[in-house]
């Protein structure tokens, strides 16, 4: 059976490039996977980068509602609060003692990362990170990923590590987790201020990305400033036109038109127009996701409920797995 594991930082709002990348792949994997799919909002991931404590409480809140708002039925779905399962933090340090260190210096993330947030320094945290997320996923012997494209690398490292565990202790214990891209494309919405680096939460430029949770105005706002480029024509051409590309990408993954027909709606026409369109693609997107999000936040008490159930049920699991482990490792 699939069994699906992913997680969602609470470091701000999903933007649309969570949405896109995989929220959305998200909620349709709950119609083919039954009761096997879990949804983590990763604070201690967060914690990687300095987060002011109310607003760090109040943004777990925030993720949750939004999730649920998206589609995340806790029905269908495990959705549980990382921290709230201790169970993650001790895998990994299992798992910390068969990792090479040349393998975190290969990745990418913790670098950048590093280098842009100025409240912090690069901690052993951000350096270890992609070994917690291994734990997660590796917890629960997830087999399906649905990430954005943005953490093939990390998981790859799990696969590695994965792969060093069992061998070493003889047992297909692990097994191999695959990533689910996003309708199998490289669908990486980029920031709308500098259409070569990715759309992220943690980037201090809010004009940089679209949040779901965004009124009409500040999507026309965001749009209409966003960073193209001298040429007028709309095409997509990802290496040569990142900005209008990235703009192309937007408009058709939420419209369901391909790229190549979207360029075609608006041949003879020019990037302002794609603008215009493009905004009003997004507001009407959004309004069902906003609307619910108004509904499920006047009830707070049912918003820790489903946190407490789903750590619950994600425990559960979770215990059979580190039992496992123990067990093979000699500590049992
Ligand atoms: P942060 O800046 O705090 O790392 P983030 O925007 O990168 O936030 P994450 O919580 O790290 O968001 O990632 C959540 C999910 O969204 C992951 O599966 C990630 O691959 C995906 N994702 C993040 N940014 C993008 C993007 N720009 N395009 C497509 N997918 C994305
Ligand atoms: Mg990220």
């Amino acid at each position: 059976a699939q069994r699906v594991f992913s997680g969602i930082q609470p470091s701000g709002v999903p933007h649309l490039g969570n949405y896109i990348g995989a929220i959305r792949n998200w909620v349709q994997l709950q119609k083919t996977c039954g009761n096997n799919v879990m949804y983590s909002i990763v604070d201690l991931h967060a914690l990687t980068v300095h987060q002011a404590p109310l607003l760090l409480k109040r943004n777990i809140k925030n993720m949750t509602v939004c999730l649920l708002a998206c589609g995340i039925d806790p029905k269908q779905s495990i959705v549980f609060q990382q921290s709230q399962v201790p169970e993650h933090c001790e895998l990994m340090w299992l798992l910390s003692c068969q990792t090479p260190n040349g393998w975190l210096n290969k990745m990418t993330q913790w670098k950048s990362k590093g280098a842009t947030d100025n409240k912090s320094f690069v901690n052993i945290g951000l350096y270890a990170y992609p070994i917690l997320m291994a734990a997660d996923i590796l917890l629960y012997k997830a087999t399906h990923i649905p990430v954005g494209a943005d953490q093939l690398q990390h998981l790859e490292l799990t696969c590695d590590i994965a792969h060093t565990f069992n061998s070493r202790y003889g047992v297909e214990f692990f097994p191999k987790p695959q990533p689910l891209l996003s309708e199998g494309k490289n669908q990486r919405i980029m920031s709308l201020r500098n259409p070569l680096q990715k759309m992220s939460k943690s980037d201090n430029q809010e004009m940089a990305r679209i949040d779901i949770t965004d009124t009409p105005d500040q999507v026309h706002n965001k749009i209409r400033k966003a960073v193209t480029d001298c040429t007028s024509a709309v095409t997509f051409e990802p290496e040569e036109r990142p900005g209008v590309s990235n703009l192309v990408s937007m408009y058709s993954a939420l419209s369901g038109k391909t790229t190549d027909e979207v360029v075609e709606d608006f041949t003879g026409k020019e990037t302002v127009e794609l603008k215009d369109g493009l905004t009003q693609v997004i507001i009407s997107y959004l309004k069902p996701i906003q609307e619910k999000i108004i509904e499920l936040e006047e009830d707070e008490g049912h918003i820790e409920q489903i946190l407490t159930d789903g750590a619950r049920r994600a425990r559960e699991r979770a215990s059979v797995t580190i039992r496992g482990a123990k067990e093979l490792l000699g500590i049992n």
